[in-house]
């Protein structure tokens, strides 16, 4: 699999979200896969957004839409649209704060509720750079990751670890059930 310019034409065009709780990286995991970009400061709008780039994977171009919440979350204003046709999701929490990775099974909730039962989702723990303030073990995530059938990663927004790993498994992945389903 090889990224490529957004401008070319695609085979498929997937749909895919991030959820999480608020602060954990979203928006940098998203920028960062989408304009390899990072920022310090908050985000300064609310309201849904989303980004593109195509992903080689065999001979296919695949775009992938992924939405980010842009702050939703905050207000529990996500609402079914936000989640209607995603075949894959990311789903986030900080490594340096436990609630983030307790509420996990509150988004997986609702994404269960909302989104496909075929929908891909990878957990992620964001802010591996964060070294001393981590709460949560990696073996934590692989746990929980494997109980529910969940692909799993840490990454670093800030130091760009495995974060095109994250996005290309998920969207690598979304390929396969499409093209089973299709076959
Ligand atoms: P969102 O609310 O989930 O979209 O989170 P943001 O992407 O806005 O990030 C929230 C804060 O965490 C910002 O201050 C970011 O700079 C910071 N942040 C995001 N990802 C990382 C990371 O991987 N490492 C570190 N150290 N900080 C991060």
């Amino acid at each position: 699999m090889a990224e490529d310019t957004y401008e070319e034409e695609c085979d498929y065009l997937f749909k895919a979200v991030l959820i999480g709780d608020s602060a954990v990286g979203k928006s940098n995991l998203l920028s960062r896969f989408s304009k390899d970009e990072f920022r310090f400061d908050s985000k300064p709008t609310i309201g849904v957004e989303f980004a593109y780039r195509n992903v080689h994977v065999g001979d296919k171009i695949i775009k992938a839409q992924i939405w980010d919440t842009a702050g939703q979350e905050r207000f529990r204003a996500i609402t079914s649209s936000y989640y209607r046709g995603a075949l894959g999701a990311l789903l986030i929490y900080d490594i340096t704060r436990r609630t983030t990775f307790d509420n996990i099974k509150k988004w997986l909730f609702e994404l269960r509720d909302f989104a496909n039962p075929e929908t891909v989702v990878v957990l992620v723990g964001n802010k591996s750079d964060l070294r001393q303030s981590r709460e949560v073990e990696e073996d934590e995530g692989k746990t929980l990751a494997e109980s529910e059938g969940l692909y799993f990663l840490e990454t670093s927004a800030l130091e760009n670890v495995n974060v095109e790993e994250a996005f290309l498994v998920m969207i690598g992945r979304i390929h396969e059930v499409v093209t089973q389903r299709i076959a």
